[in-house]
């Protein structure tokens, strides 16, 4: 029975993400924005928010002159400034939430710089990786009870088996995904920044100062990212594209100085 539900569930599911890469999506934009909103406002809650005029008009125009040329409407968008000095990140929500770190602008030093990180985030909820990814962690542990069930029957079930299996799922399946995302992401956002009129060159040295202020991270076959090196290599593939695509805009963006 669950067998039958698990696939109709990919048969009902399946997608194309922007970059023409099939995908699951089982949940509907409703949930997820409700999700992402919902998430959000308790963000909200426990941060502390940016009351600083400068930085919020500078990341508001960044975020705005992206979402327009993503032909999304900037008034019905939340972008809100962290004030946590200490976190390199910013992230996007379904539910039209940007949220932005100020530890990221010691990073992204320059409006392109922080083009290139809005517009990667952008670039995760156009292409619904959210949604992707709670669907695949679903169907993952779905089908995992099933043969865990099976081997039970068979007597051959053990604490140590289901361990492996279940981190096997996880180095085998979910991270090799992630990182699917975070290089179709970098692709989206390249091409968008360079659409809305930033320098996409800029992407790449903004990798370079990542590694310069907080290393590599974790081994990369562990990670649910690609290491810093592999990303600028990715950005490069497409780089001429992007800068057809710069040279090509309509006006590049003058935004209040931070
Ligand atoms: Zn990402």
């Amino acid at each position: 029975m669950l067998a039958i539900l698990l696939v109709s569930a990919f048969l009902s599911g399946c997608s194309v993400s922007p970059t023409g890469r099939n995908q699951l999506t089982l949940y509907s934009e409703d949930t997820m924005a409700q999700q992402g909103s919902q998430s959000f406002e308790e963000m909200k809650q426990q941060l502390p928010i940016s009351q600083d005029t400068k930085i919020n008009r500078n990341v508001q125009c960044v975020a705005e002159a992206l979402l327009k040329t993503a032909e999304l409407k900037p008034v019905e968008w939340e972008i809100v400034v962290f004030d946590q000095p200490d976190t390199v990140n910013a992230f996007a929500l379904p539910g039209r939430k940007i949220g932005v770190y100020t530890g990221l602008l010691d990073v992204a030093k320059t409006d392109d710089q922080l083009a290139a990180v809005v517009g990667h985030e952008i670039g995760h909820v156009l292409a619904h990786h959210g949604n992707e990814r709670v669907s695949t962690t679903m169907i993952t542990q779905a089908g995992l009870a099933i043969l865990l069930i099976g081997l039970q029957t068979q007597d051959m079930n053990s604490p140590e088996l289901t361990a492996a299996l279940t981190g096997g799922a996880q180095i085998g399946i979910i991270l090799p995904f992630s990182r699917a995302h975070e290089s179709e992401a970098d692709t989206i956002g390249l091409l968008l920044m360079a659409r809305a009129g930033f320098d996409p060159k800029a992407s790449v040295v903004l990798w370079q100062n990542m590694s310069q202020a907080g290393g590599d991270g974790p081994p990369q076959f562990l990670s649910t990212h690609p290491s810093n090196e592999s990303r600028i290599e990715g950005l490069e593939s497409h780089m001429d594209e992007a800068m057809a695509l710069y040279r090509e805009a309509a006006h590049h963006p003058q935004c209040p100085a931070r």
